[in-house]
């Protein structure tokens, strides 16, 4: 059996609902391995983080893991990481346990029998002997007669001997929730006010299945109450169903935690949800919507948090930069807000240029490793950290360094002779400058920035060149791009030897015969 929760016993006092920030909060994810952590769960994540830190309280991760078809190999492990990634430590947990675990509901099935037997007892669900054959014929009905789906109640009120009998004969079943037939509920959302709907648009929806495992609104429900969590934070689309959620509650004459359902994410174009299953694996373009992809092109965690931070969220009308322990201090529930929010891929570009800003050299050094790695170059630390400077301010993502700094490691361009010409150039200017350029770096003996500067502005003087002329034959045969680190600093962490086997070969490509 569960441990003792850190609230009341399942059927004790009424836990006190937390909705003041300074009372310890604890919240919970509880994300189902049926697919990959995308930016939707992430922000959930975020602000359940968030508000469990900010009060001292407690974050949980709950692996929501009953509807075994949908069950996907290795994505539990793959939302950890991701969660990992971005920071967000769980306090309890599958791996790190905890008081009232476990934390993988297919290891609480007994648990939720037992709730749901609570219910039964109670008269507030019953068992349901219907086939699915029957069921289907049910709903055919109903569409013909264009009514909406639902259980026509024929196992309702089935006598309590033939249930008995039934049940101990052994016969399939499942268990549904009686739901009340008349008057309304009242559903109070933290962001929207109180949710009013008539009990007869709701269905006897099913708690228990066949297979004796139980469904979200028996599971989730029980957990988060025997795992006394005080804010459910969760998403928009459990909005239809949280009328029922507080009827369940009712039922078992609970207390209700603070809900809060989220806004929802629209696709960039501001038109329709963003879709995450299936053909949503990439939205409008060809940006991910899930966090690893993001990882693999090249964003920060700091920069992945600052934007889905503000995707629901904001501290005032100007105030967009925040670290993670800022927006511990800053978040409160309080200013999240329900309009739906368009992914805005550029605002992400923005966050990750001034996350990279931030970083030290030797952080960014680190940072970028594993990119030139993916990209087959060999580097070292001390590499990487004299080139940081250098990338600093230039990259929107470490992946664009290696675009732009992979010629530090790289030998095997080989330009071509038109780009060794720059507009406005001959053939045979190019040469010159470049043949002027050895002569200097190989009379200075070194490449020290300003005696090097000052000697090739002169012979570009003395050539009749720009001096700019003179620099881009230089960075295409020294770097091969048109575009690259600042030339001379670049130049100087390549070292003499290279830099002028670089510059000798393209002299080479300009003096063979066309
Ligand atoms: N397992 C549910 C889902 O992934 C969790 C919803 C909730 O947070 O209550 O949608």
């Amino acid at each position: 059996m569960n441990p003792a929760p850190p609230g009341p016993p399942a059927n004790g006092p009424a836990l006190p609902a937390s909705n003041a920030s300074t009372s310890p909060a604890r919240s919970r994810f509880a994300p189902s391995p049926t697919g990959r952590l995308h930016i939707g769960g992430a922000r959930t994540a975020l602000y359940d983080f968030l508000l469990a830190r900010q009060t001292q309280g407690q974050f949980l991760l709950r692996i929501e893991d009953t509807d075994r078809k949908r069950l996907v190999p290795g994505a539990e492990e793959e939302q950890r990481e991701a969660l990992e990634w971005l920071g967000l430590a769980w306090d309890e947990g599958p791996d790190v346990g905890g008081p009232v675990g476990p934390y993988r509901q297919s290891e609480r099935t007994q648990i939720y029998h037992e709730h749901a037997q609570l219910l039964v007892r109670g008269g507030n669900a019953y068992a349901c002997f219907c086939t699915p054959d029957r069921l289907a014929q049910v709903r055919q009905e109903q569409q013909k007669k264009k009514l909406p789906p639902r259980y026509d109640g024929r196992c309702r009120d089935l006598p309590a001997a033939e249930v008995h009998a039934r049940l101990a004969s052994g016969e399939g079943h499942v268990i549904r929730f009686r739901t009340p037939r008349e008057g309304t509920t009242t559903a109070v959302d933290l962001l929207r006010g109180p949710i009013t709907v008539e009990n007869a648009s709701l269905d006897d929806y099913i708690l228990l299945k066949s297979d004796g495992l139980p469904v979200y609104h028996l599971a989730a429900l029980v957990d988060d109450r025997l795992m006394g969590i005080t804010h459910v934070l969760r998403s928009s689309e459990w909005l239809p169903t949280f009328p029922l959620h507080v009827l369940i509650y009712q039922a078992f004459g609970w207390e209700q935690p603070v809900w809060v359902h989220l806004s929802i994410f629209l696709n960039p174009s501001g038109k329709g949800k963003m879709s995450k299953r299936g053909a949503g694996e990439t939205v409008a373009g060809a940006m991910s919507i899930q966090v690893l992809d993001l990882r693999a092109a090249g964003y920060l965690p700091e920069a992945v948090i600052n934007w889905i931070a503000l995707m629901g969220w904001s501290l005032d009308d100007h105030t967009e930069v925040f670290t993670l322990p800022e927006l511990v201090q800053a978040f409160s529930i309080g200013r999240l807000n329900a309009s739906p929010a368009a992914v805005n891929y550029s605002k992400l570009d923005h966050f990750n240029g001034i996350h990279i800003r931030t970083l030290s050299f030797d952080e960014l050094a680190h940072r970028l490793s594993p990119f030139f790695a993916a990209a087959g170059l060999g580097t070292s630390q001390d590499q990487l950290r004299r080139i940081a400077p250098l990338v600093q301010e230039r990259i929107r993502t470490l992946e664009e360094a290696v675009e732009i700094a992979g010629f530090f490691f790289r030998d095997d361009f080989t330009p071509t002779p038109a780009a060794l010409v720059p507009k406005g150039l001959t053939p045979s200017a190019s040469q010159r400058a470049l043949e002027r350029a050895l002569e200097a770096i190989r009379s200075l003996g070194d490449l020290e920035f300003e005696p090097l500067e000052a000697r090739l502005r002169r012979e570009a003087a003395d050539l009749e060149l720009e001096p700019g002329q003179l620099f881009s034959v230089l960075r295409i045969a020294v770097t091969g791009q048109a575009v690259s680190p600042p030339l001379l600093p670049s130049m100087q962490v390549l070292g003499v030897d290279i830099v002028v086997r670089r510059i000798e070969r393209a002299i080479g490509i300009l003096t063979l015969p066309v």
